[in-house]
């Protein structure tokens, strides 16, 4: 009999502790981590010396967001989605390169002149853009790190290695997908309709981050930016 009794009530305090968990708890967590994570701060990928001012970066001379990309190595034609950058100040082949803000380390892969780090950010609307920085090597940043702007995720090829893969890769490929992150969309984006649905201008997402926006993680709940545990996923 007095063990029968004591089962409801282990079950309502379990279930009041749930309650508690994910009704105050969380939330309250998750309003602290959002404030933490959100990007707030970008800097330019390579350290110009004015890092918080885009056009302080060389944008090669074929290397521009939409230009025409003829085949070259093993790539077909394609329109390039991002920007090939260059570096007046103390740049050149094996400079840090550094994440341009916070986030998290999205995908590591190292594929010889393909080398590739993505970076996963939290926008203050909720929106998730994915940075890429391509034709890097000895890099730094693993996968599920979380890094600022200050962090060297890895460097622009060294001498060595542009002899090695060619001239042609003298440059740190930057790029900012869209909502998702497909790689495959660098190199089979064949429209500037396609590039401009897959991929943000980088210039433009730099200078248009939603810096003074209060992030407001509820609201994106509400509105179906953001799926609550999708949400939660995002910031662990
Ligand atoms: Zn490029």
């Amino acid at each position: 009999m007095k063990f029968a009794r004591k089962i409801p009530l282990f079950l309502l305090g379990a279930l009041s502790g749930l309650v508690v968990f994910r009704y105050v708890l969380l939330p309250a967590w998750i309003t602290h981590r959002v404030q933490k994570v959100v990007a707030r701060e970008w800097r330019t990928p390579l350290d110009t010396g004015k890092r918080a001012d885009w056009d302080s970066l060389i944008v090669t001379r074929r290397g521009g967001f939409l230009a025409d990309r003829t085949a070259y190595a093993h790539l077909r034609v394609h329109i390039h989605t991002g920007v090939d950058l260059q570096n007046r100040h103390r740049g050149g082949p094996g400079e840090p390169v550094y994440a341009v803000a916070k986030g998290k380390v999205h995908d590591v892969r190292i594929q010889a002149q393909g080398t590739r780090v993505t970076v996963r950010h939290l926008l203050a609307n909720g929106e998730i853009v994915y940075t890429s920085y391509i034709h890097v090597g000895g890099v730094r940043a693993r996968k599920g790190q979380w890094v600022d702007p200050a962090t060297v995720i890895a460097r622009r090829f060294d001498r060595d290695e542009l002899k090695k893969y060619g001239q042609f890769y003298n440059h740190l490929h930057f790029q900012a997908h869209k909502a998702r992150f497909v790689p495959e969309h660098t190199i089979n984006t064949n429209t500037r309709e396609e590039a401009k649905a897959r991929f943000y201008d980088p210039k433009f997402i730099f200078n248009n981050h939603l810096q003074e926006l209060e992030p407001d993680w509820r609201q994106w709940v509400r509105d179906g930016i953001i799926p609550f545990w999708r949400l939660v996923a995002l910031l662990v």
